[in-house]
């Protein structure tokens, strides 16, 4: 383990496509004896956001994670807003049971939507699953209308969308289909405040917003409602710590949406964290020295951003 191992390595890797308005995924790599964690906040977040992002690397980099209950993880293709036949080869390469469908994208017909998830379903077949995720797009009106309509392909739940817990709570109520909460959670109090709000059926969960996989395990088990483990685009370090959170839940009844490695043009790992017939195996991939140094960046800015981060969490 060198120093600069142990402060910290800056890398930035070029995303294949548009996400959350950054082109770039950037983040600090941290190696302590129990491994490499990564910090990657989001660029708007301030040091209080940040301390929890701080928190999941120094347990992955200085404590490691509980035993995993699993082997492996179940994880669901990601369907970008993408025309019938885009969307119908991306799910035959996806090689997964089950669909992740991107809906209400802005400026798109509600028949695009409609004929996106038709392809979808035509592609996985009937016993595959597919769930559709507005990202918070649509009003309550437009969402009961739309997934009742969606729902005539077979929908596994809808994945937030609308923006406030009221309007998710009427789409819940409105329709059959099973409501899941995703942006709604961005702290550890969130999963409670959906769950007594009756907002939602299951629970959106990423590790490094929540500070770590046991905060996160204990979220999980004081919401007592499904988890469906997310990441937030990290590289195999980060997304590493999703399959733990993911391996070491009690129940795990629906696929992960943790295989969003294919989102980044490059990796840092020796074998990177990419779903084999639909599952990630759980394991820790190791950092490559060859491929974090393709993808390296300057480190200062990093290392202040985590010592702000750092002294916030103490603080
Ligand atoms: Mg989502």
């Amino acid at each position: 383990m060198t120093g600069a191992d142990a402060l910290g390595r800056a890398f930035s890797v070029p995303m294949r496509t548009r996400f959350r308005g950054v082109e770039v995924r950037e983040g600090l790599l941290v190696r302590g004896p129990a491994g490499w964690g990564e910090f990657s906040p989001f660029p708007e977040y301030g040091p209080q956001e940040c301390a929890r992002w701080w928190a999941a690397c120094d347990e992955a980099a200085r404590v490691g994670w509980p035993e995993p209950v699993r082997d492996r993880v179940p994880v669901n293709v990601t369907v970008p807003a993408v025309g019938p036949e885009q969307a119908a080869r991306i799910v035959a390469a996806g090689g997964c049971r089950t669909a992740k469908v991107k809906v209400a994208e802005t400026g798109q017909d509600p028949a695009e939507d409609i004929d996106r998830v038709e392809a979808v379903r035509d592609a996985i077949g009937p016993s595959g699953r597919i769930r559709v995720d507005a990202n918070g797009g649509w009003d309550a009106e437009t969402a009961v209308r739309m997934v009742r309509e969606l729902d005539r392909f077979g929908l596994e739940y809808v994945e937030q969308p609308c923006r406030t817990l009221e309007e998710l709570g009427e789409v819940r109520r409105r329709t059959s289909v099973p409501v899941a909460a995703d942006e709604s959670i961005r702290k550890a109090a969130d999963p409670l405040r959906v769950r007594a709000a009756e907002a939602a059926d299951i629970v959106v969960l990423k590790v490094q917003p929540l500070g770590g996989v046991r905060p996160a395990l204990r979220v999980a088990e004081a919401c007592g409602l499904p988890v469906v483990v997310s990441s937030a685009v990290e590289t195999s370090v980060g997304l590493a710590a999703g399959v733990a959170l993911a391996a070491a839940l009690p129940e795990l009844p629906y696929a992960c949406g943790l295989a969003t490695l294919q989102l980044l043009e490059r990796d840092v790992a020796d074998r990177p964290l990419l779903p084999e017939d639909g599952y990630l195996p759980v394991r820790r991939p190791r950092v490559d020295p060859g491929r974090l140094a393709e993808v390296e960046a300057d480190p200062g800015p990093w290392r202040s951003r985590m010592a702000a981060a750092r002294e916030a969490a103490a603080g």
